[in-house]
């Protein structure tokens, strides 16, 4: 293989709680649409979000597990989008000051070890579900998750297979399992990933054009997202070309 592949992992994972981030509705899963809602989880206006201890401190409980540098300080942040499942126009994340930096977790793949960088942990809230299925000529919005606590647990650009990454969700499912902090269910969306792929010549340092594949919830879904990106950037490079990048368009998060 003349490319090599960097690949960066970016995992959502809702922290275990009986109550959402900054109100005491419930989170408990499969309830009826917006039985769990209230004026702060709806986005009123004049509303006072507090904040729920027990995600600070499962927050810093799976900083720990992975050897991260725990901040004395962190600051939430508005990210400001419009989408029908965000009431407010804005969620609520960290951006400079996050809960936790710096960390590693160790993976194996076949015989070898490798420590994984962790570039950072932080809190934010998820947003409602646009519902589609069964409705004819229309789309409803669940905000029963609007306000969900979850952790975004970011990893440094150091895995270089597909093989690695998956290894790498595995350990890192396991440590949240273990150490009480989400119960990760992937079939629920309590562990969802997105990936940053990049193919570079082997032997050379500087990033090439990455693309994210977003919003992925199986350990096989992933190991087929990253092969099939690896394959077709690696066409792209051979025939002269830079991998697609559609300029300005980010989505904004996970669905
Ligand atoms: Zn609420």
């Amino acid at each position: 293989m003349k490319y090599e592949a960097v690949i960066g992992l970016e995992v959502h994972a809702q922290v275990f709680t009986e109550s959402k981030i900054f109100c005491g509705c419930s989170t408990k899963f499969g309830q009826s649409p917006n039985s769990q809602t209230c004026p702060i989880c709806l986005g009123h206006p004049g509303v006072l979000p507090v904040l729920n201890r027990k995600v600070v401190e499962q927050g810093i409980r799976i900083g720990l597990a992975t050897h991260c540098k725990i901040a004395p300080y962190a600051r939430f942040a508005r990210k400001n989008y419009f989408y029908p499942d965000l009431p407010k126009g804005y969620q609520i994340s960290m951006y400079e000051l996050p809960l936790a930096e710096h960390g590693t977790v160790e993976i194996a793949v076949g015989d070898k070890m490798r420590q994984i960088g962790l570039t950072r942990i932080h809190m934010e809230e998820d947003a409602g579900k646009n519902l589609h299925e069964g409705i004819e000529a229309a789309s409803h919005v669940d905000l029963n998750r609007a306000g969900v606590p979850l952790l975004e647990i970011v990893s440094e650009p150091d895995l270089r297979t597909p093989e690695e990454a998956v290894a790498y969700l595995k350990k890192l499912r396991a440590i949240l399992v273990y150490t009480g902090v989400s119960d990760a269910d992937m079939e629920k969306g309590n562990f969802r990933c997105d990936a940053n792929v990049s193919l570079r010549p082997v032997g050379t340092e500087k990033f090439g054009t990455r693309a994210e594949i977003k919003n992925m919830n199986s350990f096989r879904f992933v190991q087929k997202a990253i092969e099939y990106e690896i394959a077709r950037q690696e066409k792209i490079l051979e025939e002269g070309g830079r991998s697609f990048r559609r300029p300005g368009f980010g989505m904004p998060r996970a669905e």
